[in-house]
């Protein structure tokens, strides 16, 4: 922690040294899928960002609790108040208990997360497990004089809040534009006015997920879980809370105003949102035909899709830009990303059987160089590109090593060793021989290695043959392994190969 980290803060909108309120412990808080369908790519880029954060602050000697919540209850359609609760939909289309399309789609979203090279978070609450806890935050709002009562509902007064506090200081808007943004809903119905949001809504009979209160039965708005989560699991004031661009508001920005009106100031000190991804230039929605789940990127299995992706392309292609940048998707730059990544796959499986030289061209410099580059790229509000730059850098040394070009010391070669590892993949959490969607269908790193020495072990006996002139055996094994997508070069010192699939 000697050297300072910048992030940038949403709420102040600059960049801010990262001070937390009680080092080295560090909370954070990020907002979790709604688990009533599976994680598309609109997923992939906070649990990525957000890993990479967490990664990184823990590497630097924070103590971090990391909580990322599961949203079964209570988010509504079009986030609006009105419509019906996304979950219990879903479960009656499909004849369904509600908590069983909820655990179905929890465990499909950790699948992806935990294939995307994603660390589990240090706690996962889910909505339905803490109503308790939101029913008291709405108690508290209310006590406060900043929510009413219509019909067994409770809303949260903007208007009344705005008096006392500003609403609007995340997302930068005014309540006038707040009013003429909001859809009309019938008239507003039970809302005093168009602001106002839920913290409670009355159960229609029809409605399956419900619960008791003082109010009425029914079941917390959307906004209130993250502020009872964040405060029960990081307390009243905490460090990070994160998410996507597209949460900023109205959900964090409500969350900011029950915090405020229930404990009189803010619980959060950095805000932190990832940009979002775009499908050839357009917003991800499921009437425009471009919604891509990420089973469907692993395989391939959706018409906008030439082909499947592993995915820790995916997950290069995310690092390739900073998370505040935009990130536009199409197959060529999935392909650019493959192509890349492994590149410096196959840069860090040349270095392992490199020679040192003594005296040689590339010395400790270099790699002290590389390294504190990739650090201040680091420290400088997360800069993947930077870092993955740098590690591109780096790759074209190692090759100029194995071409001949260039020589290494042998302090020089440890320590490259170390730094890519520590880089690519510690920190960016890339995995080794996971470019390719066979490598990441299956083949974990211990089979993938056997495979390799198996490989290894038909280019001995090759080296064999060529050595008693047996030519035809040797063009044999070559030609075989060629039909096969493996790629065979003669150097120097033997042969190198490696796997065009
Ligand atoms: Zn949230």
């Amino acid at each position: 922690m000697e050297q300072a980290l910048y992030v940038y803060n949403t709420l102040t909108r600059k960049k801010e040294v990262f001070r937390p309120l009680h080092a080295p412990h560090v909370g954070m808080y990020v907002c979790g899928p709604t688990v009533y369908g599976d994680a598309h790519l609109g997923h992939a880029r906070p649990a990525i960002t957000f890993d990479i954060i967490f990664r990184f602050l823990q590497h630097i000697g924070y103590k971090v609790r990391y909580v990322r919540n599961i949203t079964d209850v209570g988010h509504l359609e079009h986030d609006a108040d009105e419509g019906e609760d996304k979950i219990a939909k879903k479960a009656r289309l499909e004849q369904l208990e509600p908590m069983e399309v909820a655990q179905y789609y929890t465990n499909r979203f950790h699948e992806a997360m935990d294939a995307l090279g994603c660390l589990p978070p240090s706690i996962e609450p889910h909505a339905t497990g803490h109503i308790i806890e939101q029913q008291q935050l709405v108690q508290q709002i209310l006590d406060n004089g900043f929510a009413y009562e219509s019909n067994g509902s409770i809303y949260f007064d903007v208007e009344k809040y705005n008096k006392v506090h500003k609403y609007g200081i995340l997302s930068g808007r005014s309540l006038e534009n707040v009013k003429d943004a909001s859809r009309d809903l019938a008239g507003v119905g039970e809302k005093h006015n168009q602001a106002d949001f839920a913290l409670w809504k009355a159960a229609q009979p029809e409605h399956i997920m419900r619960w008791p209160s003082p109010w009425s039965d029914g079941f917390p708005g959307w906004h209130c879980e993250c502020t009872a989560m964040g405060r029960k699991y990081l307390g009243a004031h905490f460090d990070i809370h994160g998410g996507g661009m597209d949460l900023v508001f109205p959900h964090h920005e409500c969350e900011i105003a029950q915090a405020v009106a229930s404990q009189g100031d803010q619980m959060v000190t950095y805000w932190i949102h990832n940009n979002m991804i775009t499908i050839e230039g357009q917003k991800m929605g499921k009437s425009l035909g471009n919604f891509i789940t990420l089973p469907q990127f692993f395989s391939g299995d959706h018409p906008k899709l030439d082909r499947a992706y592993s995915p820790m392309t995916i997950r290069f292609f995310i690092l390739q830009a900073h998370y505040r940048s935009t990130v536009d998707f199409s197959n060529d730059a999935l392909q650019a990303a493959e192509k890349g990544l492994e590149r410096l796959l196959d840069a860090w499986k040349a270095l392992q059987s490199i020679q040192p030289t003594d005296g040689g061209s590339v010395g400790i410099d270099f790699v002290n160089t590389l390294k504190q580059q990739c650090y201040d790229a680091m420290y400088d509000d997360f800069n993947t590109p930077i870092v993955i730059s740098h590690l591109f850098d780096a790759t074209k040394t190692i090759n100029s090593i194995v071409d001949k070009k260039e020589t290494i010391t042998p302090d020089a070669l440890e320590a490259l060793k170390e730094v890519f590892k520590l880089f690519a993949f510690d920190l960016l959490g890339l995995k080794a021989g996971a470019a390719s969607v066979a490598a990441a269908g299956g083949m974990n790193d211990a089979r993938e290695e056997a495979f390799g020495k198996v490989v290894d072990m038909l280019l001995e006996q090759r080296a064999k043959a060529k050595a008693n002139k047996d030519w035809a055996t040797s063009d044999m094994i070559r030609d075989n392994l060629a039909a096969l997508g493996f790629e065979v070069k003669d150097t120097k010192d033997g042969f190198t190969w490696k796997l065009n699939k």
